[in-house]
């Protein structure tokens, strides 16, 4: 039986890993933490449960092919529970507050009569996230495998994307909030996402939410990861925790396995690296392995930024009467070289597991892009941990503001940075995201085979900008489609 190797425990490494066992190979995943699942985790502090991925899961629509690929994997199945939100979220400034509702057409309404000079804008806004709603992530086979049946049939499922691209697809944020003219609605269209990503994703990620394809299960991020964990173990899987990997071993243009921190070595048939590309070249091979779409994004990093966050989470009350997650403006926060009049807090509280009997998790993220990580990389570590306790004190003190009943009630559980994603995941200057995709940026689409190296197979969200779950657990599906061709087997699986 063939053995396949996987570099990297995240979520693109162990759908490689339980796609290979699918196929009949053998698995084995090795990775640096002491548990898997990468960025898509939660942990425990006081007796709450911090949770940091999900916002939304893409692909909670069972008519999908990536339901097909999350309930593969463990992930979800028709019985999950999701999180009973109606909304996407809210933005406040001077006193008034719009929202993003699940339901559009309360959103349409509600809009226009905040600003009723925006209507004709609002109402294509709104008719074109109902367009959107076509929009889904082929899960099927990479790209590049699909046959002509396949382009039709994936042109008639989103037959309405076209209309999306043509009306949104050439502006950013920036641009998408100037065509409004009320100052709420254009804080609403800047608020959620980096100011400088292109428009119809923006579009795309609310419409994933009204068009019922991005919930959120009940237990979170963790308690995901570990359902999928347990699949890859129960299918005969191997997993090495706190088992960080040196280098890629290649003879003869081939790679042959892997040599671990310990020294031991691993041989395989096939090598797949789950990890962080800013990692992989360099680090585990040679940097000169480097696809020139990946040289390119680090080169220029105006156009091809990446996301990261500051951020802290609180305990409080559970009476506390905001839901969900609510964006206002504040006395400016300085980090490094920048400035932010704008933060938000997140209501957790629509999880009962997150929290004891009466009390809830609330966060707030305060964006952070490749100048502040440069930025906090250049602390020493007295320096970082003081700039830390300043800012939580800042931003407490910023959302007590916004919310005067939170005063007294905000108690501390964590708090973490760009840096804590580095040291974590190796993540490149931070990013929890692939590349984001700006506007005359290529959006990055790697086939993960690299020239001269043979046996070689790259699985991850950095494949496919701008990264994500979804992204993360179809690359290791498609990493074994392309073993399954090499070997002209069938690579529906
Ligand atoms: C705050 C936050 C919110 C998010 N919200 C959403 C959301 O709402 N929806 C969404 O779709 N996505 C969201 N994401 C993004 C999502 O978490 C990622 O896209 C996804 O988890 C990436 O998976 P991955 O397997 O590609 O990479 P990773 O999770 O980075 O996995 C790589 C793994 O490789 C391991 N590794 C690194 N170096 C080595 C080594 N030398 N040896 C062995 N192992 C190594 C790492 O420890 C890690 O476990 C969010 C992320 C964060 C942090």
């Amino acid at each position: 039986m063939k053995k396949i190797v996987i570099i990297g425990g995240g979520i693109g490494g162990l759908s490689a890993g339980i796609y290979a066992l699918k196929a009949g190979y053998k698995a084995a995943i090795y990775e640096k933490n002491h548990v898997a699942g990468g960025e898509c985790m939660g942990w425990n502090r006081k007796g709450c449960h911090i949770d940091n991925c999900i916002h939304w899961l893409t692909g909670t629509d069972s008519s999908t092919s990536v339901w097909q690929v999350w309930n593969t994997m463990g992930a979800i199945d028709e019985n999950t529970p999701y999180a009973d939100t109606d909304k996407f979220y809210s933005s406040r400034l001077n006193g008034q507050e719009a929202t993003l509702w699940k339901d559009l057409d309360r959103t349409e309404r509600e809009l226009i009569a905040l600003s009723p000079e925006d209507e004709a804008e609002i109402r294509k806004f709104i008719q074109h996230v109902r367009y959107a709603e076509s929009c889904t992530i082929p899960a099927e086979k990479p790209m590049d495998m699909m046959k002509m049946g396949d382009y039709i049939k994936m042109g008639k499922s989103m037959a309405n994307m076209p209309k999306v691209m043509k009306e949104y697809g050439k502006i950013d944020l920036n641009g998408l909030a100037e065509r409004f003219r009320s100052p709420l609605l254009k804080k609403l269209m800047t608020d959620y996402l980096p100011a400088n990503y292109t428009a119809y994703s923006f579009l795309v990620s609310y419409a994933t939410m009204t068009g019922g394809n991005g919930n959120i299960p009940i237990g979170g991020s963790l308690a995901m990861t570990n359902r999928i964990i347990e699949r890859f173990k129960s299918m005969g899987g191997e997993l090495y925790t706190d088992t960080p990997v040196k280098r890629i071993i290649v003879e003869n243009g081939k790679a042959v396995g892997i040599e671990l921190e310990s020294g031991e070595k691993v041989l395989a048939d096939e090598v797949i690296s789950a990890v962080d590309p800013s990692f992989l070249f360099g680090r585990l091979i040679d940097r000169s392995y480097m696809p020139k779409e990946f040289s390119a994004a680090y080169a220029d990093s105006s156009k091809y930024p990446v996301t990261s966050g500051f951020q802290i989470a609180y305990k409080i009350d559970n009476g506390f009467s905001a839901e969900d997650t609510i964006f206002f403006g504040c006395e400016p926060i300085a980090i490094g070289g920048r400035s932010f009049d704008r933060i938000y807090i997140k209501n957790y509280g629509y999880d009962k597991t997150f929290a004891p009997e009466g009390k809830a998790v609330l966060q707030t993220n305060i964006p952070q892009t490749d100048e502040d990580f440069t930025y906090w990389k250049s602390l020493s570590k007295e320096e970082y941990r003081a700039k830390k306790q300043e800012l939580i004190k800042e931003v407490t003190e910023r959302i007590v503001r916004e919310f005067p009943e939170l005063d007294g009630r905000l108690e501390l559980l964590d708090c973490w940075t760009p840096m804590t994603y580095e040291r974590y995941c190796n993540a490149y200057h931070g990013a929890y995201m692939a590349f984001v995709t700006t506007i005359g940026a290529k959006q990055l689409k790697i086939k993960g085979v690299l020239k001269g190296l043979d046996n070689f197979y790259m699985a991850g969200q950095w494949i496919m900008s701008p990264g994500g779950l979804p992204i993360a657990a179809i690359s290791g599906k498609f990493a074994i489609q392309r073993i399954l061709k090499k070997e002209k087997r069938s690579i529906e699986i």
